[in-house]
């Protein structure tokens, strides 16, 4: 080797020498960069391990996370599926594989349609896009809802909601999807609940509507006709009250029985109220099937029934209106069956009746009453009539009724018989009320500056008056504008307004007492208030009813009763006077109960004003 260190024999040694200095001096050169090397590569290596070590450990800390996300996917109860752009599954978490009855390699792989049925179906509207081949990103942000099938077959409704994501520009979606079973389950027993009665199972009111507006859509298309039958019960607000409500409920329970068992299958049976029922036979083209699905109803329901241990008597009246014949709408129908119900029940319970053109001219006449008597308040028509009420032992004057009577348009006088009931039910009575109230106090006025004997007067009220608001105003107004002192006012108040304690009534009526107004209650003995009832409220008066004088001479217990209400109310500190006096044998036997006081025909019909007066002017 040329660099070999050898001395040469043509150098001198001198030369030698210093040839071999340079050499030696060229090794160290080489030997110091070789060692620099040899470090050099050494850190290189060691830096190298470094990045190793670091990656690995990267590596194991990017397995763990994507460990933790997949279980945390896997726990989560939703179904979460990846799937590419064109709808095929790249991934699913453990809650997909395990609603699908599935696993990685069915599920992997697989396009989205082939176990989400709905989603090629057209009423789940914008789900059509993803058949193979659609775009997801039409799906993108929207609350899905479709049938996810099983592999095993089953199916299930679930709702699905997909978002989108992008890795290095290609789009990847993830599919929530939530197994919705239970909701709507949840869903269809509210829908139970909103049409469905609970007690009976029978459709409710709108359930019933909806069907009756159904059944006439369909009877129009085929020219067929449809029958409403509306009933209800006769004294359920009875059975309820006597025998508690568990027996009222198995009552309607019952009830229900009967009329599923009269109807055909096709036929809609509803409970529209508390005890109010409609059955809707459709395809009625013979008549003779609605008689004699009434005539069953009636029938069964009139025969008692043993419920709870109890035999119950109740009893149903049914009205009946047929589409298109009655009707052109379903409207209309119920109201005309509502109009033949009445009818039936006013006919005499347990019966049926079809709505007919005779019951429309009643309710005609009804409207045309009903305006009369609004103008009749205005045009005052109405005149008050005078029965003296007077003293058994002598004969003498107690006071006096006030009775209303109606001078007609027509000429006919009417009775309050003719209109009264109907003033109450349209409340045109609170108006008559404060006409008589004033007539009756200006005439009792008109006595005392007559030169009269000053006596009271008696007015009679209805319940609707007394529950009316203005009722204690409208009296002591009355007292005030004829100008005479609240003890010449008697009110007779019915046996039924005694009993209602509901609208303040027995504040008011404390009021009226309190104010010196004497409170009478009419008509006593024929309905349910007992004395010792009426005990607690501020009446001084009873009017014992007509029928019960009318009787007493007969064999019967009505001379007892008259003479128990005279005896006892006297130990109650009530007076007692006998209504409907027409001969002198009853005037004889009221006598005898020691009643107080007496008033009827044998003394003196009703008489306009002035004829009352001129009849006390006699009596004088
Ligand atoms: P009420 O208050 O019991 O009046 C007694 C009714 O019996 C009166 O009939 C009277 O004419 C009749 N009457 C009197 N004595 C006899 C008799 O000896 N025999 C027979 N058979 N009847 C007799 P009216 O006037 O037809 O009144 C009937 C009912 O109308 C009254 O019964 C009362 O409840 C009501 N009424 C009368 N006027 C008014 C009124 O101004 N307001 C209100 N809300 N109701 C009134
Ligand atoms: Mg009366
Ligand atoms: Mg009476």
């Amino acid at each position: 080797m040329a660099n070999r260190a050898v001395p040469r024999e043509d150098l001198t040694d001198e030369e030698n020498l210093h040839h071999m200095q340079i050499r030696l001096h060229d090794l160290e050169d080489i030997v110091a960069r070789v060692e620099d090397r040899a470090a050099g590569s050494m850190a290189l290596a060691e830096e190298l391990a470094r990045a190793k070590a670091e990656l690995i450990s990267q590596r194991r800390r990017a397995e763990d996370n994507a460990r933790k996300i997949n279980s945390i996917l896997d726990a989560v109860i939703d179904g979460i599926i990846s799937v590419n752009a064109d709808g095929v599954v790249e991934s699913a978490n453990a809650s997909a594989y395990r609603m699908l009855n599935s696993n990685a390699r069915k599920l992997i792989g697989a396009h989205l349609s082939q176990f989400l049925r709905g989603l090629d179906n057209r009423d789940c509207t914008p789900c059509s896009t993803t058949s193979p081949g659609g775009d997801m990103n039409a799906l993108v942000g929207r609350r899905l809802s479709c049938t996810a099938k099983a592999t095993d077959g089953a199916s299930f409704p679930a709702e699905l909601v997909i978002s989108r994501t992008s890795f290095s520009g290609t789009d990847s979606f993830t599919c929530v999807m939530r197994d919705v079973t239970e909701q709507r389950k949840a869903e269809q027993e509210i829908q139970k609940l909103a049409l469905y009665d609970q007690l009976t199972r029978l459709s409710n009111r709108y359930e019933f509507e909806a069907r009756l507006k159904t059944a006439i859509t369909l009877a129009d298309r085929q020219d067929a006709s449809v029958a409403l039958l509306l009933l209800d019960l006769d004294n359920f607000k009875h059975v309820n009250d006597n025998y508690g409500h568990p027996v009222g409920d198995e009552l309607l329970q019952y009830t229900a029985q009967v009329l599923l068992e009269s109807v055909r299958e096709s036929d809609t049976v509803a409970r529209i109220g508390g005890d109010e029922f409609a059955i809707i036979l459709i395809n009625v083209e013979d008549p003779l099937r609605i008689r004699q699905v009434a005539e069953r109803i009636v029938n069964k329901l009139s025969q008692p029934v043993l419920l709870d241990g109890s035999l119950v008597h109740t009893g149903t009246s049914v009205g009946i209106s047929i589409y298109p014949r009655d009707a052109t709408d379903s409207k209309e129908l119920v109201r005309l069956g509502d109009k033949a119900l009445y009818e039936a029940k006013t006919q005499g319970r347990g019966t049926f009746q079809y709505y007919d053109e005779v019951m429309d001219a009643r309710a005609r006449g009804e409207r045309i009453l009903e305006n009369d008597l609004r103008l009749a308040v205005v045009r005052e028509e109405f005149e008050m009539f005078f029965q003296p009420q007077l003293r058994s032992v002598d004969g003498g004057i107690l006071g006096a009724e006030a009775l209303i009577r109606w001078r007609h348009p027509d000429g006919e006088l009417k009775m309050p018989g003719q209109f009264i009931v109907h003033a109450e039910k349209t409340g045109i009575i609170n108006d008559i009320g404060k006409y008589v109230l004033l007539a009756a106090c200006r005439e009792a006025r008109r006595w005392r500056d007559t030169g009269m004997a000053p006596m009271p007067v008696a007015v009679n009220v209805s319940p609707s008056q007394v529950k009316d608001d203005g009722f204690v105003a409208a009296v002591t107004d009355a007292l005030e504008e004829a100008g005479i002192g609240p003890e010449w006012l008697e009110i007779e108040l019915t046996e039924n307004i005694a009993l209602d304690t509901g609208a303040g009534v027995l504040e008011k009526l404390n009021q009226l007492d309190r104010l010196g107004v004497r409170l009478a209650i009419d008509d006593f003995g024929t309905g349910y208030a007992s004395l010792a009832y009426l005990r607690k409220l501020p009446v001084r008066k009873l009017k014992i009813d007509q029928t019960l004088i009318a009787n007493m001479l007969q064999p019967g217990p009505d001379y007892a009763i008259t003479e128990a209400i005279v005896n006892l109310g006297r130990s109650l500190n009530f007076t007692s006077i006998a209504e409907g006096v027409e001969t002198t044998a009853q005037a004889d036997a009221v006598r005898r109960t020691l009643c107080s006081g007496m008033q009827g025909f044998l003394f003196s019909r009703p008489l306009a004003a002035d004829d009352f007066r001129d009849w006390l002017a006699g009596q004088k």
